[in-house]
């Protein structure tokens, strides 16, 4: 194959369609690896990528380019593939070796970045489809052969979504109380792709019974194949009593994949005291809550933001020791990509759209 061009999906103007790029790549240097890319997961990130920001609540949104992202803009940071190009010092990784992306690269020499948390460098983010170009094209050139994870013998197409469906879910549960037993309930609010691998990988790994919420029946229907033990339409008249009494008004943990004013109430209200709430997605909005329900429940509220390098190896270590409960792929070719994009912005996708290059 043909090293010295990418092909990519790229748009030229935020909120714009995208259309196909051919870029001269340079041979790889130093550290830096080619990938072909033989699968690529689309992200709802990336809805917000391509319009420029996230809603950051009433009216502002936040800049992708401020924060160093530049057009034309090829997003993608769910990668899979194959290394077929290695730079002159790129270590542990043969030619044709089976890997996904790390995408959550940061500057590499801050301490931040030394301890391994390159997804929380506090300066400047070189995340791969976003300020560098993604997995949306048949080749994708990654800084450092450290950033590649090789998958064995695990679905490429499954395994690609790891890289941020899989660490958000997996790096969210984490910040979860280790310690629930099976009178403890954890309820999820949004069964998208992140959610629903949430769901997945709670039933796999948590003695906690695991509550789906979500207001479109077939992702309902799709968590509680997953493992979920009850699932409830937050639109419900009376939605939250209805969950806290199914529940024994026992929620240890809520995790909120939407990060909507409306769901992230949601979840205050129905966390038990000493509860947990996590906030994972990025909707949009603004935080809003009474002061003394902080005391008064003794409320522990966090963020959780993708996951580290180590939390997808571990996440494919766990991958190939127990069988965890498969989300639904939706397997496209790229150039169907605009098509994609509209149909998760319209929420018409269950589980997670996967391209083919
Ligand atoms: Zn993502
Ligand atoms: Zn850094």
């Amino acid at each position: 194959m043909n090293l010295t061009c990418a092909h990519r999906w790229a748009f030229s103007a935020w909120g714009g369609a995208l259309a196909e790029h051919s870029d001269p790549l340079a041979p790889a240097g130093g550290d830096e690896v080619t990938v072909r890319v033989t699968h690529c997961g689309i992200c709802h990130s990336d809805l917000h990528i391509q319009a420029g920001g996230f809603d950051m609540g009433g009216g502002r949104l936040s800049s992708f380019e401020r924060a160093g992202a530049r057009l034309p803009l090829t997003m993608g940071h769910e990668i899979g593939g194959e290394v077929v190009e290695l730079g002159p010092e790129a270590s542990g990784l043969t030619l044709g070796d089976k890997v996904i992306v790390y995408p959550w690269l940061g500057c590499g020499e801050c301490p931040v970045c030394a301890r391994g948390e390159d997804h929380l460098c506090p300066r400047a983010p070189r995340n791969l489809g976003i300020q560098l170009p993604g997995g949306y094209a048949d080749l994708v050139r990654v800084p450092h052969s450290r950033y590649l994870v090789p998958i064995g013998t695990l679905s490429p197409a499954r395994a690609a979504t790891f890289s941020c469906a899989g660490i958000t879910a997996f790096g969210a549960l984490r910040k979860l109380d280790p310690t629930l037993t099976a009178d403890d309930h954890v309820v999820i609010i949004g069964c998208g792709g992140v959610g629903m691998t949430a769901i997945a990988l709670a039933s796999a790994t948590s003695k906690a019974r695991i509550v789906a919420v979500d207001p479109d029946p077939a992702k309902r229907e799709a968590a509680l194949g997953h493992g979920a033990a009850l699932a409830f339409d937050p639109a419900a008249p009376e939605a939250a009593k209805a969950i806290g009494k199914a529940c024994a008004f026992n929620i240890a943990g809520v995790i909120d994949f939407v990060g909507a004013e409306s769901t992230s109430s949601l979840a205050v209200n129905l966390v038990r005291r000493t509860g947990q709430v996590v906030i994972v997605g990025l909707f949009g909005g603004e935080f809003r809550m009474p002061l003394p329900m902080f005391a008064l429940k003794s409320l522990r509220i966090s963020g959780s933001y993708v996951g580290s390098l180590a939390d997808l190896r571990e996440l494919v270590a766990l991958a190939e020791r127990v069988t965890l409960p498969q989300i639904p792929l939706d397997l496209r070719p790229l150039a169907e990509v605009n098509q994609a994009l509209q149909d998760l912005a319209a929420g018409r996708v269950v589980g997670r759209v996967v391209l083919q290059p």
